[in-house]
């Protein structure tokens, strides 16, 4: 009987991971929590997503409200509102972010809402 292990191959001690569709699934990122001084068309968050490294330059482009910063985040600079990046998570890919904004409970993740809320208790 031939026994067959599966290993997973590591290349400079980085886990190379199966592709499944071609899609580059695993670019490394931040996913990032806006919260929002008042709400836009009844949001009040934005979940987006940055590849390592570019989260500050990414933030910029939201706060200068300007052709790359989403239009959800450019109406709120526009009427006079702000934002206040409220939580990350690193090391996460795109699929993270989908899995997020499709839960539809932004408030629940966000911890100034939370605050808010009295849901902190620690
Ligand atoms: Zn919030």
């Amino acid at each position: 009987m031939i026994g067959i292990t599966l290993t997973t191959e590591r290349v400079a001690g980085v886990t190379v991971r199966p592709q499944t569709n071609g899609r580059r699934t695993n670019v490394p990122g931040h996913v990032y929590l806006l919260h929002f001084s008042e709400p836009v068309a009844h949001a009040r968050h934005y979940i987006g997503w940055a590849e390592d490294g570019r989260l500050f330059r990414r933030l910029a482009q939201h706060e200068a409200a300007n052709g790359q910063a989403t239009p959800l985040v450019r109406a709120l600079i526009q009427r006079g509102g702000s934002f206040t990046l409220a939580r990350t998570w690193g090391d996460v890919d795109r699929f993270f972010e989908r899995k997020l904004k499709n839960r539809r409970n932004a408030s629940q993740l966000c911890p100034i809402c939370r605050a808010a809320n009295g849901k902190d208790t620690a």
